[in-house]
């Protein structure tokens, strides 16, 4: 038997053990100390399989177990408390205690709902943000709950006017988990939160069966308890049988899921302001105070799911006009360009310089090298030719090896000049891979615009230069053109031609 099915059994064993020490000891002293006992049996193994599960989890599932074991850990002590107080006498303030944390021993799995599988790895400021408001939750429930109740009736131990409300928040959170379940398109999303969903809607059944229907008035010992040892099985079961799974690579979310994904953060402020009311009555200050602050963090929430929109946008629309691997404009972006600058030179009457540029015998860096040394190589030339152009030039990875440069308002002979500095900075460029023993060169076709040209003139005359650049032997720019005596002294100092 594997490990899973020995801890599995041991836990069916103490639920039987639990039913026979109901059977034979009932409602005695001893009765409801070993009842008491074997769900604390159960609620310390169920921590220990949660830390378990934790250490065996990353992102959104090791956040989940994390909070599942303070939450059980509340359970244990509470229950640790009560099997004492089972025994001995305890003060009233000890009772008072005990109902405090099993009324919210849930609060910190209820905050999972706030996980989110898209930020992951350190912490995310928006569940900071939720964090708090399910601490001020938790501050206008010891209010609602436990503090009014006593002030409108002192010898209140907790007012049982109020477990409505208790179930109707219960039961939100319950529906909440499981629709986060059904909404996901993460299997671990979905395989935490159904299981733990079911547990809660059950859980609060049987709560609500004790305090409305047969459990009425029970007393620790009597039958009922054995539904509630029965029902700590389904996140046993859970946390024993717990592996990350494989998350799809793709995901896509449907626009109706991500606004009712958006409705569980809204959960507890609508809470507070369900409480608020009730606290209203009897100190309107304290109320005013709790939903001020919810306020406050449900409007930082706000601005900050705005300012990733925006950021989120903006890589977007670098994303669009960006090439992935080079990091310049992509073929799309640069077309536009080109057409922008042929209007404004139209208006001008000034001329635009294009330059087609294709690495020289580049199928053989990858031959020799490897197709990622290749792609360094294209990095390379890339840089190397953003920075041999000036700031007001713009150059685009036309296709796999071969760039298109626009520089407005130069003429043929200026054009040439960009495209020969250009080329014998590739060519001086000690950082581009070899192929083999040959350098890695580039092969560049020019053409300078007249205001009746098209792009599609442009690129074709561009193209055609290229052509006739590699039929000549590579490594040179076309059409050549007439340069100054004093460009010629410059290039040659630079060790051009
Ligand atoms: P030529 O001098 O005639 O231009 O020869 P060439 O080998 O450069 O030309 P060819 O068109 O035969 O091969 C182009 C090569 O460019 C083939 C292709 O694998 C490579 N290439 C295109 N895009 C990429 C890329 O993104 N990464 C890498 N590593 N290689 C690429
Ligand atoms: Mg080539
Ligand atoms: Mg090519």
């Amino acid at each position: 038997m594997g490990l899973k099915q020995k801890i599995m059994t041991a836990a069916f064993v103490l639920v039987g053990l639990h039913a026979l020490s109901l059977g034979t000891l009932g409602e005695n002293r001893w009765g409801a100390f070993c009842s008491d006992f074997v769900q604390l049996v159960l609620g310390v193994m169920l921590v220990a399989l949660c830390l378990r599960a934790y250490r065996k989890s990353l992102n959104l599932p090791r956040n989940f177990w994390l909070l599942t074991t303070v939450a059980f850990s509340i359970w244990v002590i509470a229950q640790t408390a009560g099997t004492y107080a089972d025994l001995f006498v305890v003060p009233t303030l000890i009772h008072w205690a005990i109902n405090l944390l099993f009324c919210f021993w849930s609060v910190p799995l209820a905050m999972a709902l706030f996980l989110d599988p898209e930020h992951e790895g350190g912490v995310d400021l928006l569940v900071i943000l939720d964090f708090s408001q399910s601490i001020i939750f938790c501050v206008a429930a010891y209010f609602f709950f436990f503090y009014m109740p006593r002030k409108l009736d002192p010898t209140a131990d907790l007012s049982y006017s109020v477990w409505a409300p208790y179930f109707t928040g219960y039961g939100i959170i319950t529906g909440a988990f499981l629709l986060r379940a059904l909404l996901t398109h993460s299997v671990a999303v979905r395989r935490l939160f159904g299981p733990m969903g079911g547990f809660l809607a059950v859980s609060g059944t049987v709560d609500c069966l004790y305090y409305y229907g047969p459990g009425r008035g029970l007393q620790p010992g009597a039958w009922f308890e054995i539904l509630w040892s029965a029902l700590l099985l389904i996140p046993i079961a859970r946390a024993v049988t717990w592996e990350m799974p494989e998350e799809p690579a793709v995901t896509s979310i449907s626009g109706r899921g991500i606004v009712i994904a958006q409705i569980f953060p809204l959960l507890f402020p609508l809470l507070i302001l369900g409480m608020f009311v009730r606290v209203a009555k009897l100190n309107l200050r304290l109320a005013a105070c709790i939903v001020l602050i919810s306020f406050l963090c449900s409007s930082a929430r706000l601005l900050v799911t705005h300012l990733r929109l925006l950021k989120a946008q903006d890589a977007l629309r670098r994303e669009a006009s960006h090439d992935g691997l080079t990091g310049i404009w992509n073929r799309s972006a640069i077309l536009s360009i080109l057409l922008r600058e042929l209007q404004r030179a139209a208006r001008d009457n000034s001329s635009v310089g294009v330059i087609l540029a294709d690495a020289d015998h580049f199928k053989m860096v990858n031959d020799l090298n490897g197709h990622a040394s290749g792609d360094r190589a294209l990095k390379t030339i890339a840089m190397q030719i953003t920075a041999a152009i000036r700031p007001y030039d713009s150059a685009g990875r036309y296709g796999g090896e071969e760039f298109l440069i626009v520089a407005p308002g130069c003429s043929a002979q200026e054009t040439f000049e960009l495209a020969e500095r250009i080329r014998t900075s590739i060519g001086n460029c000690a950082d581009i891979p070899r192929a083999g023993e040959r350098k890695v060169t580039l092969s560049l076709g020019i053409i300078a615009s007249k205001p009746s040209d098209t792009a599609e003139n442009l690129l074709q005359a561009a193209d055609k230069a290229l052509y006739e650049a590699k039929r000549l032997g590579r490594n040179r720019v076309e059409p050549r053109v007439e340069i100054s005596a004093d460009t010629a002294q410059v290039a040659a100092k630079q060790g051009l031609n």
